[in-house]
C-alpha cells in the first residue's frame, strides 16, 4: 500500500529557486526509532540518512505498523505479509539495521486511534530514543498528490506518541508492563513531507539506499515493468539530487523537523 513519492521539491508552482535552504539535521544524539506504516516506506528516501547515522555508530530501530500484506493485487495477504516482512528484514540489514519490529496493524485501514498511539508509545519507551522519525502525516506529498490513510494516520499518531510516551498517567498500563515513561525524545523528523526544513547528506548512503530499495524485489516487480534496479536509482538519485539543490549541490534525505 505504498505509492511512489513524487518529487517533492520540483514541484513547478514552487520551484527550488525560491524555496529556502534546508538546514542539517542535529547530530548530537545515539538513539534513533522510524516509526512507519509499511515495509518499504522508509527505503523511498530515508534509508540513505538511515545508511550514514549507522556508519556514525548510531543506533536506528524500525517499527512498521503492518506488514504490508496487503500492497501486491496478485498475492493474498496471508501469503503477502511473511513475504514483506522479510523483504523489509533485509532491506534494513543493508543500511545498518537489525532490529525491526512490526506492530501487527491491518495495511490499508490502519486506523488513527489510541490503539496505535499506545503501540507507538509503548514502542518508544522500550527504545528509548533521542530522535524519532516518521513518514509524511499531511494529506498531501505537494500539490494535489493525496497521501494515504495509513501514512497520514501513523504520521500522525508518531507526533503524538513521541508526547504520550513521557507522560506517566497516559496509557498507565504501559508502566504496569515495565515500561517506564520516555520523555527523553528531542525531535520527530517527518520524511516526505512537502514542508521540509532539515536535511542530509546522502553521498555516504545513496548506492546502499539503492540495494536497500531493491531488496523489496516482489513488490517492485509487481509495481513496474522496468528493470528494478534501474527503477530503484532512478527514483533515489532523482530525488536525493532535486533536494540538493537546497542543500549546497550535495545529494540529499529531506525532513520536516518537529523539536519538542
Ligand atoms: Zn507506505
Amino acid at each position: 500500500m505504498t505509492e511512489p513519492q513524487p518529487d517533492l521539491t520540483t514541484e513547478p508552482h514552487n520551484g527550488p529557486a525560491t524555496e529556502p535552504p534546508l538546514e542539517p539535521m542535529p547530530t548530537d544524539w545515539q538513539r534513533a526509532l522510524a516509526v512507519v506504516a509499511h515495509p518499504d516506506d522508509l527505503e523511498y528516501g530515508c534509508a540513505a540518512a538511515v545508511a550514514g547515522w549507522t556508519d556514525a555508530g548510531r543506533e536506528i530501530t524500525y517499527v512498521l505498523a503492518t506488514r504490508g500484506e496487503a500492497g501486491i493485487d496478485t498475492l493474498e495477504p496471508a501469503t503477502c505479509g511473511p513475504l514483506r516482512e522479510q523483504e523489509q528484514r533485509a532491506s534494513a540489514a543493508v543500511v545498518g539495521v537489525s532490529s525491526v519490529e512490526f506492530l501487527d496493524h491491518k495495511d490499508g485501514v490502519i486506523e488513527y486511534g489510541l490503539r496505535l498511539r499506545r503501540d507507538i508509545a509503548a514502542a518508544i519507551r522500550r527504545h528509548r530514543p533521542e530522535l524519532v522519525i516518521t513518514l509524511n502525516h499531511r494529506d498531501t506529498w505537494g500539490g494535489v498528490a493525496w497521501n494515504t490513510p495509513d501514512h497520514v494516520a501513523v504520521g500522525r499518531a508518531t507526533l503524538d506518541a513521541a508526547s504520550d510516551a513521557g507522560n506517566r498517567w497516559i496509557f498507565p498500563e504501559l508502566a504496569d508492563q515495565g515500561l517506564e515513561p520516555w520523555n527523553g525524545v528531542r525531535w520527530v523528523a517527518v520524511a516526505g513531507s512537502a514542508q521540509p526544513t532539515h536535511a542530509v547528506d546522502a553521498t555516504p548512503g545513496l548506492e546502499r539506499s539503492v540495494r536497500s530499495l531493491l531488496e523489496h524485489r516482489t513488490y517492485i516487480e509487481a509495481l513496474t515493468d522496468e528493470d528494478p534496479e534501474t527503477y530503484c536509482r532512478t527514483f533515489l538519485l532523482g530525488n536525493a539530487e532535486a533536494t540538493g539543490r537546497r542543500f549546497g549541490g550535495k545529494p540529499a534525505v529531506a525532513f520536516e523537523l518537529f523539536s519538542r
